[in-house]
């Protein structure tokens, strides 16, 4: 079966006479435990709650590929699933290999709160699998691919390949392709780790992450991590990513669709310095990025001369929301170092494509830039 109706039909619950197509969401923190609590599903909500076990077997869903079944275990947040692979894996004394380029967060964390307790941090550029270089004695090789926001890319097959001779694991944080455009367990890594408030759900109105695994023991510890912090999710904010799932495929191929035609018609245009996107022949990775990913995903980074003209271009655009985050219905756009912490120009615009008619988007984008 392909992917999207495998998807799409996962989201539905067991055929049983008379009982409804999709579970809804259960608002309970307790349950019935009378006795031994041995052999109960459900005991308390910080440990599970039937709404995260039915979004965890979608998600398993879209994680899982041939010859394998994957694992998901979902979080309040993309941060606090990024959280739960750091603290669940890294111990004082282990040597943790980040991406110099990662999202900003995850580079803080681990900065700020990881290296304070003794993991040793080696960071290296995305692009070239520079990482790769640095992997003698590492516990964790950390990826992501493409990166945010340079869209830069880096091999997972051989990363992976390499940090396993080396007895090192490998997590990807793989939320700007999502699991549908690109699956990280089936090129040999051990975590998929999303913020599933992007893509995955797509109408900016939650915030959510999972883990995703093949490994039974890698699962428990995440699973402990979770229940030990409390970083689950409410109840709602599953049930409604289980409802934006089932449009999941359908979202995912017009946004990306749509990022595709906006990086070539940008590419074209004398006002824009730079383009990044790996769905273009003249991205430095486009061959890797087309051996790896099966969609190129719904964001594109370009570079406009200044800051001013990047403001401008923000504000005469109507159909470009200027907010951060991405993988949304709709298109948005921010010019990304207001923010600072990333080594980019200031003309810098990472966009979201949403699902708009492209004539739309490419009118709009053609008036704001002229
Ligand atoms: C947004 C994002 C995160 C963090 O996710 P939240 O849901 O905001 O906590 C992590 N990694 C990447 C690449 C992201 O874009």
């Amino acid at each position: 079966m392909r992917d999207s109706t495998r998807i799409i039909r996962s989201t539905l619950t067991p055929a049983i006479p008379g009982a409804p197509l999709h579970a809804g969401p259960v608002f309970a923190s307790a349950f019935h435990v009378p006795g031994s609590p041995d052999g109960v599903p459900y005991t308390y909500a910080r440990s599970h709650n039937p709404t995260y076990t039915v979004l965890e077997k979608t998600i398993a869903q879209i994680e899982s590929g041939p010859g394998y079944r994957a694992q998901a275990l979902v979080f309040a947040s993309g941060m606090a699933a990024v959280a739960a692979v750091f603290g669940a894996i890294l111990k004082p004394g282990d040597i943790c290999v980040i991406p110099s380029n990662s999202y900003f967060t995850a580079r803080v964390l681990m900065q700020e709160h990881f290296a304070k307790i003794g993991v040793e941090i080696r960071s290296a550029p995305t692009v070239n699998d520079a990482q790769g270089k640095l992997l003698e004695g590492a516990k964790l090789l950390w990826l992501e691919t493409p990166s945010n926001p340079g869209m830069e890319i880096c091999d997972i097959a051989a990363l992976s390949e390499k940090a396993h001779a080396a007895g090192c694991l490998v997590a990807v944080d793989n939320t700007t392709a999502t699991p549908l455009g690109q699956s990280p367990l089936a090129l040999g890594a051990d975590f998929s780790v999303v913020s599933d408030t992007k893509s995955m759900t797509g109408h900016g109105d939650l915030l959510l992450g999972h883990v995703a695994t093949r490994d039974l023991e890698h699962r428990a510890l995440i699973d402990q991590w979770r229940t030990l912090t409390g970083a689950v999710p409410g109840p709602m904010e599953a049930w409604l990513a289980e409802r934006s799932l089932s449009t999941l495929p359908l979202r995912l191929e017009r946004t990306c669709e749509n990022a595709q035609a906006i990086a070539e018609f940008l590419s074209t245009r004398p006002e824009v310095e730079a383009v990044f996107y790996p769905g273009l022949p003249s991205h430095p990775a486009h061959e890797l990025a087309k051996r790896q990913m099966k969609l190129f995903g719904p964001v594109v980074s370009f570079v406009l001369p200044t800051k001013a003209a990047a403001e401008t271009f923000l504000s005469k655009a109507k159909l470009i929301t200027d907010a951060t985050s991405f993988g949304a219905v709709y298109t948005t756009a921010e010019r990304r170092n207001r923010w600072g912490g990333d080594a980019i120009p200031d003309g810098f615009i990472r966009l979201s494509a949403g699902c708009e008619h492209i004539e739309d988007l490419l009118e709009d984008i053609a008036q704001a830039l002229t």
